[in-house]
């Protein structure tokens, strides 16, 4: 039997790029897969995925970032499914430039989706988790909130904040059955580096030891483990996916 027969999962920020390919992986091993992004026509895509792999889809649009927009989503989830087993926080943005440059707005606008937006999906979905007591989070946080790459004060800062949210919300909720890790991606082929430039990719590219970008797929497999009985011992972790850049 699949990994996630009969299992529901929700994954925000699942339009494209990481998101979409884990929305796709849950769905290859059995989940109905609920996917979030910010606007609904964005959405049509990976739900086709999803019931191409004869699963159900559900398509929400929703802003991360906007505490009624998630409950109302996580709400819509209950009603359609009756449970949430897999909660995928994935939806994340960069607003890169050096921390003298950095304005106020730039700033709040990484912490409300990347932190807030993590937070915000946790608190809503952990409510039925520990109902149900059992349900699986999985927080995308990124190498950068554990080496605070330069250029990237805020979005740092808001990876950082992600692991440390995932080591409170494991210790919350483990003596109910709920399990929380997090996966910090190295450099990820997806629209969100094709953004850098050549001469950041190659000095990016020297300084990883399996030789290659990640992709996609190498994230939505931890995602998997992550979520799966695989690691029933696992939780409060960040697991890292990043070739060797850091260890
Ligand atoms: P991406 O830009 O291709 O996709 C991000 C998705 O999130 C988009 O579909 C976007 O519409 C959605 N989103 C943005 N703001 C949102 C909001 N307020 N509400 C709902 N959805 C919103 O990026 P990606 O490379 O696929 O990254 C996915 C995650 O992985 C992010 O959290 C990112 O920080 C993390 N990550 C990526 C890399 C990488 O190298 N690509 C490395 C480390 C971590």
């Amino acid at each position: 039997m699949a990994a996630f027969e009969g299992k529901v999962a929700v994954v925000t920020g699942a339009a494209r790029g990481i998101g979409q390919a884990i929305a796709q992986r849950l769905a290859q091993e059995g989940a109905d897969v609920v996917i979030c992004d910010l606007q609904a026509e964005w959405l049509a895509e990976t739900a086709g995925i999803v019931e191409g792999l004869g699963r159900k889809a559900l398509p929400l649009a929703v802003d991360v970032g906007d505490s009624e927009a998630v409950n109302a989503c996580i709400n819509e989830v209950v009603k359609v499914f009756g449970k949430v087993d897999i909660m995928v926080n994935n939806a994340g943005i960069t607003k890169d430039t050096l921390l003298v440059r950095m304005s106020d707005d730039d700033w709040d606008a990484v912490l409300r989706v990347n932190l807030k937006g993590t937070f915000l999906f946790s608190r809503a979905v952990a409510k039925h988790m520990m109902k149900q007591r059992s349900g699986a989070i999985v927080n995308i946080a990124s190498i950068s909130g554990v080496i605070g790459t330069a250029g990237q004060a805020n979005y740092a800062a808001s990876k950082a904040g992600v692991i440390a949210l995932t080591k409170s919300t494991a210790n919350e909720l483990a003596a109910r059955g709920v399990r929380a890790n997090a996966i910090a991606p190295g450099f990820i082929s997806s629209k969100m580096t094709d953004a850098l430039s050549e001469d950041v990719r190659k000095q990016y590219l020297s300084r990883i030891p399996l030789g290659r970008f990640g992709t996609v797929e190498d994230i939505a497999n931890a995602v998997v483990f992550l979520a799966s009985e695989q690691s029933s011992y696992m939780t409060g972790q960040t697991l890292h996916v990043n070739g060797g850049m850091v260890m």
